[in-house]
This record gives structure tokens, sequence and C-alpha cells, in this order.
């Protein structure tokens, strides 16, 4: 038994430091294939979950049928109705579908605990660590695959790759109910013919610049210079080189820290000017303290921002960093916002940039231990990753089953690491 656990620890110790083996599982029209598990008329027409029309409403979710017709999410129904006047459209039941997710998250926790939820249906799973089906992640994305959909009646498509980009992508590929695997040495023959639109953080604009530069490819985009990417593009023309080269070291990151804190409200009829979008500011300030109350004692603001989106579903974001805000901050922000637009708005959304948690303060609470110091646990945004605990496990073999949380501190810093010290 011993020597089991031991296995399991070594694994995910060489995964952590070579080569990550990521999952990315995401369900096939997720609401709308809820619903039509349960209520087989829904089936084979076009259905939708999202707001009625004549509210304003958007699609939240369409089942296959209707994309057919063009009816995409995020869409206003009004709209997805023009394009297809047979679709159903229903509100949806947001709790159902939490507990659908539940059960499907559970069945991902069997195999890893090492999961980053993106939303109910989509999630990131780190299986480098896994000895399961003797560490092959196409199997254990084979089997969750087929264990979704006999427990829950859910499909889902997955993407097995050595990093989450690649995950994402190739969960795409084969969509719905589709598995697509690129080993370590298929990345470079397919990244190469990647249209860079499929590039994540690359929008419609970003593509347009690019492909007035000659790129439609990560292909193309590879013989573009460092430089001349930064120069274009900025912070992000370092990400594209990466990218186009399949380089992507994020890590699976199992708790997120909360960045910003916001409300927003979609008015039923749109906002003709910017005096009546200020009106609006008191109670949407008053709607944005209050939340942020159940943060305050732990966080702190960096900054404040606005965001509107106009009749034509374009949309700004306006930004001003500072600790201070009052109504005349958020007024400043909202006539520079507008302006940019100037023209009805639908959407109004205020919100607070928060500071990144202390981290020269203990990270986790509780009593103090003195005792051996270990070293070698490390942190990543100042939470605990479960490849580093079980790497600093295996240097501790005695911490095993001890109860962690009450032991660790902060030590150094590097590269975004900090790296803990911790007694026992
Ligand atoms: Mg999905």
């Amino acid at each position: 038994m011993n020597i089991c656990i031991y296995t399991v620890i070594t694994y995910s110790f060489s995964g952590f430091l070579r080569m990550k083996k990521i999952i990315h599982c995401d369900c096939d029209c997720f609401f709308a294939a809820v619903e039509m598990r349960d209520k087989p008329e829904y089936k084979n027409i076009p259905l939708a979950i999202g707001g009625r029309a004549d509210r304003r409403g958007v699609i939240a979710t369409c089942n296959y049928p209707a994309r057919q017709f063009g009816v995409r999410s995020a869409m206003a129904t009004a709209h997805a109705l023009k394009l297809c006047p047979s679709l159903t459209v229903i509100p949806g039941e947001m709790e159902k579908y939490r507990n659908v997710s539940a059960q499907i998250m559970q069945i991902y926790r069997e195999v890893t605990e090492c999961i980053e939820p993106l939303s109910l249906d989509e999630a990131y799973l780190d299986v480098s660590g896994s000895n399961l089906y003797k560490g092959s992640a196409t199997r254990i994305a084979q089997m969750l695959r087929s264990r979704v959909l006999q427990e829950t009646g859910i499909t889902i498509s997955a993407g097995v790759a050595p990093n989450k980009f690649l995950a994402k992508v190739a969960s795409d590929w084969n969509k719905p109910d589709g598995l697509c695997v690129i080993t370590p040495d298929q990345v470079e023959s397919f990244v190469e013919n990647l249209p860079v639109r499929k590039l994540h953080g690359v929008g419609s604009k970003t593509a347009e610049k690019l492909q007035s530069m000659g790129v439609d490819t990560c292909g193309d985009l590879k013989t573009l210079a460092l430089s001349q990417l930064t120069e274009n593009f900025g912070r992000f023309g370092q990400r594209l080189y990466e990218l186009s080269r399949g380089v992507d070291d994020r890590d699976v990151v199992t708790h997120r820290v909360r960045k910003s804190i916001s409300v927003e409200h979609t008015f039923a009829a749109d906002l003709l000017s910017l005096d009546e979008c200020l009106s609006h500011i008191p109670e949407l300030y008053r709607e944005l303290q209050q939340r942020f109350s159940r943060y305050q004692d732990e966080r702190s603001i960096q900054g404040l921002f606005v965001k509107l989106k106009f009749s034509d579903f374009t949309q700004t974001t306006i930004e001003h960093r500072t600790m201070d805000h009052n109504v005349l901050f958020f007024s400043d922000l909202m006539t520079r916002g507008y302006k940019r637009g100037n023209k009805p708005v639908r959407l109004l959304g205020l919100g607070f940039r928060l500071k990144d948690l202390p981290l020269t303060e203990p990270l986790l609470q509780g009593p103090f231990l003195p005792g051996p110091l270990l070293q070698g646990a490390m942190l990543q945004n100042g939470m605990l990753q479960s490849g580093m605990l079980q790497s600093a496990m295996l240097k501790a073999p005695r911490l095993k089953g001890f109860p962690l949380k009450n032991t660790f501190y902060k030590n150094k810093e590097s590269e975004g690491f900090q790296q803990l010290s911790f007694w026992y």
C-alpha cells in the first residue's frame, strides 16, 4: 500500500517538472442538453435557453438544431427568433443545471483533485500525476466521457494535450460528443495549421490586424519576430509568440483568487443619453458597495471600472487606478466610456478591481507549530497546487495525513512562485 502511494507521488512530482497531461472537458450545449434529456419532445427541435425577447433577453445556450439556423449563445433572443422563427425559447432552471454540474465535477474528482472549473460545464483536469490506465490521459478521457454519459445522460467533448491552451482547442475540434488528442510530438504540426482565430485572446479585431499582416495560421504567425509582435500587440505579443509555438505554461489553478467585484444591469429600454446613464450610478454604486461588504475584511480596492454595452452589442470598459471610490469617480469613467460609443446603451456595470491577497502574512491561517524545518512546497498565486503539495510530501513522508493547512508559511518568492518553509 505504501509503495502504491509513493508511486503516485513520484508521478506527480515528475509530471510537475516535465510533461503535463491536461484534459479539457466541455459539455455539449449543456443547459439545452439537460432539457433535452428531461423532455424528449425537445430533442429534435431548435431549442434555446434564454431570456424573453420582449424583455431584451439573450440566449444562454442553444442545441445543435438551433445552431444550424445561426443561433448562438450571447445573441439577443429577438435576433435569434428572426433567424429561426420556430425556435423554442425556455427560461431554464439554473438550480437543476448546477446539480448536474456538481454530479459531473464529482466524476472528474475521482480521477484528480487538480481541477479548474471554468464554468458549470467546462473544466481543466491535470492528470499528470494519475496512474490510472498506466497514466494514459487518452484512456482517462475516454472513461470520463462514457461515465458522464452513463451517469448523467450528458455528452461531453474532451481534448487531451500537454497544456491548457491546446487541450481547450482540442475539445472543440470534434464537438459534439468528440475526443481529440494532441500528443507532445504532434504539437508542432497541429499548431502549424491552426487558424489564429482559435487562439485564446484573439478576437475579431486582433484577427483582422493579424490578417492585414499576412497572418492566418499559427504557422504564419511563427514567421514574425517577437519584437514585431510586441510592437504591434504590446504584452499580448509575447503571448502570441508562445501560443504560435504551442507553448503555454499556465498551471491548472484549483482555487481562483477573485480579482474584481462588479454589478451590472441590462435595461428593458435603451438609455438614450449620457444623463440617463449617469442617473443610474447611485443605485448601481449602492449595490456594488453592498456586494463588496462581504469581502472588505480581507480584500482592498485598487481600481474602479465602468462597463457599457451599447445597443449594437459592442462594449467598452474604462478603468481608473485608485483606492478611493465615490459617485464622482464612476460618473467621470461613465462619461468617458459613453463618448467612446456615443450611441444608445443597453447595459451598465460598475466594479472594483481588487488587490492581490497580501503575501507577507501567513497564507493559510492556523496555529503555528514549531518543529523541524522543511522546504520545498510551492505556491502559485498564493494557492497551494496539488502537484506541489505532493512534491513536498515526497520530501516529508511524515507529513502524510497531517493537517497541512496549519503549517504553511511564506518564505521567499521567485518567478511568481513562493517557495515555502514549513514546520511539522
Ligand atoms: Mg460547453
